[in-house]
């Protein structure tokens, strides 16, 4: 409904400005509020891709956010379906089993998350949905033909647990990744609706555009993955409107406790969120500069960052994590070393590229986008610190491998077959990582860089399998690089 709202606005705009060309007189020179917000949004970049709109409201009294959502879907498949899923990982952390990703059980919590959906409707018929095959998903069965457009609206509420998590809340900072309900993958596999691991990042998304709206008490500041369009206190509250173009995921961090700073790379503001607590700290503008250093490096490496913003957030968790647009930074680097805080947010920008852009299934083939995004961590540093600083980093990944003994490290796994951190660490970031030092020190940096710039040309806002990586290599590097890949992934 509302790209057709946008057509009728754009036009008027247009006839506006015509009409006055021709000095004729108008009739509605004084839009209203509505629509001077519809003609401010810029179109997005493919606006066939699903659209999710939220209207969203978290009240920090109880953690709950009240939330109303619509999904624009088109059954883009070759087959016409008769179910589709939605995530709903919220439902992942409930008190008793609350994912953690490094044992910090100690700060689970009295709240659980939970999201509970209140009504669901599909092109405006109420329909009943299904617990999915996990207890993170839910079934809607419909008659969904290919190539057609359904309009999948639900009414919902998320607690918030209170942890220092991908999604929680601790010290009044809301980390708020994976919040929403949102629409599972379907591929050549049918689709993919695995639960909420503790392994790994258990995620898999197809590019979206968004629209969403989060109301907050006022004071709070609210980071999110996309760009803020208009911002409007009214009484005690703030209603800050994002969006997003072509982004796979979008995730907050909303705290009453942050500052920020800004900066400007060409057509992105790079913002850094952090508590006030640590306002003083030397390390901030560092902070700024290695995020900086990091757009404008991958930028020339692999390929444009093509959003407005970009935001690092320091905050309550225990080490990085990625979403599109977004990243949290464990607020703990301040107090560790100012190598440590800068290979994170170095880390975390690459996966800007590899997950970001260069989609992948995370679950089943989570080395692609660590293994790449590694790599290229490293190889960001041949630049800023020098070679003896690569080559100290593919030494001590060297050193890891030798632990387990070369064989024993199975990279192309999925997350599942995993049960500690550090089985799929070694398997997942080391190894890959040092297959394509293996590479790099053959076959020298022309070819890297031409490699990175191949899939990032062939396969941005896409996905990028196992099989897409091997044309890619071979691409480049020609068919005998397939020996040395089954050699480093099987
Ligand atoms: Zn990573």
């Amino acid at each position: 409904m509302k790209k057709i709202i946008v057509c009728i606005i754009f036009l008027m705009s247009f006839t506006m400005l015509g009409c006055q060309d021709n000095g004729v007189e108008l009739a509605y020179e004084e839009p209203v509020t509505l629509e001077e917000e519809v003609i401010a949004k810029e179109p997005f970049t493919d606006p066939l891709l699903n659209y999710y709109q939220i209207d969203a409201s978290l009240d920090p009294e109880t953690s709950i956010i009240t939330a109303s959502q619509t999904i624009e879907y088109t059954n883009n498949e070759t087959v016409d379906l008769t179910e589709i899923y939605l995530h709903l990982y919220p439902n992942a952390f409930t008190k008793e089993s609350q994912p953690n990703l490094f044992g910090n059980s100690d700060e689970m919590s009295d709240l659980g998350g939970q999201i509970e959906i209140t009504s669901l409707s599909i092109d405006g018929k109420e329909v009943n949905f299904l617990e999915g095959p996990t207890t993170t998903s839910v079934e809607l069965s419909y008659a969904f033909k290919k190539n057609e457009t359904y309009t999948i609206e639900l009414d919902y509420l998320v607690s918030v647990s209170s942890t220092s998590e991908r999604f929680g809340v601790a010290n009044d900072i809301y980390n708020l990744g994976n919040w929403y309900p949102i629409l599972a993958v379907y591929d050549e596999e049918g689709w993919n609706v695995d639960p909420y691991l503790s392994i790994g990042d258990p995620f898999y998304s197809d590019m979206s555009n968004y629209d969403i709206k989060m109301t907050v008490p006022k004071g709070y500041i609210v980071a999110g993955s996309g760009y803020i369009e208009s911002l409007k206190t009214l009484e005690n509250k703030t209603t800050y409107s994002f969006r997003a173009d072509g982004m796979r995921d979008f995730a907050f961090v909303i705290s009453n406790q942050f500052e920020y700073i800004k900066s400007q790379l060409n057509d992105t503001t790079v913002y850094l969120y952090y508590p006030k607590s640590v306002k003083k700290h030397k390390w901030l503008e560092d902070a700024m500069l290695f995020s900086l250093e990091a757009i404008s490096s991958f930028e020339e490496i692999i390929g444009d960052y093509p959003y407005k913003t970009y935001s690092v957030v320091l905050t309550n968790f225990p080490s990085g994590m990625e979403y599109p647009g977004l990243v949290f930074i464990s607020k703990g680097y301040l107090l560790d070393s100012i190598h440590a805080l800068r290979t994170v947010i170095v880390h975390e920008t690459a996966h800007q590229w590899f997950y970001g852009l260069i989609g992948d299934d995370e679950i089943d083939e989570g080395w692609i986008d660590e293994g790449l995004t590694t790599f290229f961590t490293a190889y960001f540093e041949i630049e800023y610190s020098g070679e003896h600083f690569y080559q100290d980093t593919m030494k001590r990944y060297q050193n890891r491998v030798n632990e387990y003994g070369f064989d024993n490290v199975v990279v192309a796994k999925s997350a599942k077959e995993f049960d500690n951190w550090g089985d799929y660490g070694v398997a997942a970031y080391s190894k890959p990582a040092l297959m394509y030092h293996e590479i790099y020190t053959i076959y020298g940096d022309e070819k890297m860089k031409a490699f990175a710039k191949y899939i990032y040309e062939h396969y941005a806002y896409g996905i990028l399998k196992e099989d897409d990586l091997r044309e890619a290599l071979i691409a480049i590097y020609g068919v005998e690089i397939n020996e040395l890949l089954d050699t480093w992934l099987y």
